[in-house]
């Protein structure tokens, strides 16, 4: 059996997450986006609408739906702006997700309620200056002293680690060596304010503006014993985990930032005049406008399939490494279609399709790039 129509919970929470994108989001994001600001109050709202508590239980503070649900809700945000769907990306998929699929019942109860309400944001950190794709090559360390780990090293472009909601980092670090003399690496939970725990600047970046990115450095931490997220020595198979899912998620994104792309060239295809006419009257705009649609719904199935499989508990991984690469790109391309749509004024900061364009690139890089993408599938197709 095959049916990839929504039902109608999952319908009624897209209305309502496209409705507050169009509502709420679209007026006043432009602006954050140019004073390079968090958008603290919206992402409060997109909290108190349950967003960051979409795919968790109701007894940790969750509304006990699917990873599915999220997808679609991050899916609806950045058909307007990317930088409110990688927070909530971010929050929940890289920030509460591993204390959820791996910490203690206690870490469970301490720290999930906050992060489902949105009042709390988590972080994810795992790569380093030298490391992104290479993720293994984590220099900084965490050594057990009594009952506490102490933790020295640094993490590069973290999401989500600076803005005042944020309370939480989950990072990876050496914690020793394994038997076969390789790193032994472990995850361990960092609240915001420990001592010894610096969060820098954000960074200036060519897109997703108005989402928190920085540069973290830990000297001397100390954090207890049972901040540990997960088994000892099992931190970076755990990362990694967290990633095939979050991957499927990008996807969402990069599929809602490529229909967005779609959105905003029929309005302006109709709108517009050139020669006396609508510019949506010449066939070569039709067209990009055609190509466009046709990407963009291709790669939401691609997004589906994953999911999919991944709440049927079946392998997932290619699908998702699929999805990715596959969206990704398409948003790329519908990004310079739609600017070349909206001629001169696609090249304002002040439309949404200048954003489309500044935001589609990271898509490419972020959570594993498209040759990681492709060394994925390719291993698993049992090449290399
Ligand atoms: C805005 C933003 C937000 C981010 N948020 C987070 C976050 O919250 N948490 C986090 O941990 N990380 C985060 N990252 C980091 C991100 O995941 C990495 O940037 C990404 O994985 C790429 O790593 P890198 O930048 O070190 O590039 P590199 O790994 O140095 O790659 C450089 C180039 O070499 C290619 N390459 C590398 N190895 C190979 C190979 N074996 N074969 C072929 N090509 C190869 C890459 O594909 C790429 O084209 C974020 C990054 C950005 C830009």
């Amino acid at each position: 059996m095959l049916d990839y129509r929504l039902d109608e919970e999952t319908e009624a929470l897209r209305t309502v997450v496209r409705q507050f994108a169009r509502e709420v989001v679209a007026p006043q994001i432009g602006e954050f986006y140019e004073r390079d600001e968090f958008p603290t109050a919206i992402v409060r709202q997109m909290g108190e609408l349950g967003l960051f508590g979409l795919p968790f239980p109701e007894e940790y503070g969750g509304s006990g739906g699917t990873y599915f649900d999220l997808c679609v809700a991050i899916e609806e945000l950045a058909r307007v702006d990317s930088s409110v769907a990688i927070t909530l990306e971010a929050g929940v998929s890289l920030g509460a997700m591993p204390i959820f699929r791996f910490g203690t019942e206690e870490q469970k109860r301490r720290w999930l309620p906050r992060l489902c309400s949105g009042e709390a944001l988590a972080a994810f950190g795992l790569t380093e200056a030298g490391g992104g794709s290479d993720a293994g090559a984590t220099r900084t360390t965490a050594r057990l002293d009594g009952d506490s780990w102490v933790i020295d090293g640094s993490k590069t472009f973290i999401t989500n680690s600076g803005t005042d909601l944020t309370e939480l980092v989950t990072v990876t670090a050496v914690t020793g060596t394994t038997a076969d003399g390789g790193k032994e690496i472990s995850a361990i939970a960092v609240p915001s304010g420990t001592p010894g725990f610096t969060v820098g600047k954000r960074y200036s970046k060519v897109g997703w503006n108005a989402s928190d990115t920085r540069e973290l450095a830990f000297a001397d931490v100390h954090v207890p014993a049972e901040n540990l997220v997960g088994e000892r020595g099992r931190g970076y198979a755990q990362f990694l985990s967290i990633l095939d899912e979050g991957r499927i998620a990008i996807s969402a994104l990069s599929v809602g930032l490529a229909q967005g792309c779609v959105d905003e060239s029929v309005t302006y295809a109709r709108q517009r005049e050139a020669f006396g006419r609508p510019i949506g009257a010449n066939q070569a705009i039709q067209f990009m406008i055609a190509d466009m649609e046709v990407r963009a719904s291709t790669a939401r199935l691609a997004y589906y399939r994953a999911a999919e499989r991944m709440l049927r508990g079946e392998p997932f991984k290619r699908e998702a490494s699929i999805a990715k690469l596959y969206s990704s790109e398409v948003a790329m391309d519908n990004a310079r279609y739609a600017t070349q749509v909206h001629g001169g004024y696609g090249f304002m900061n002040e439309t949404p399709v200048g954003r489309f364009y500044r935001d589609a690139k990271v898509l490419e890089i972020g959570e594993g790039t498209s040759e990681v993408q492709r060394m994925l599938i390719a291993r698993d197709l049992g090449v290399g």
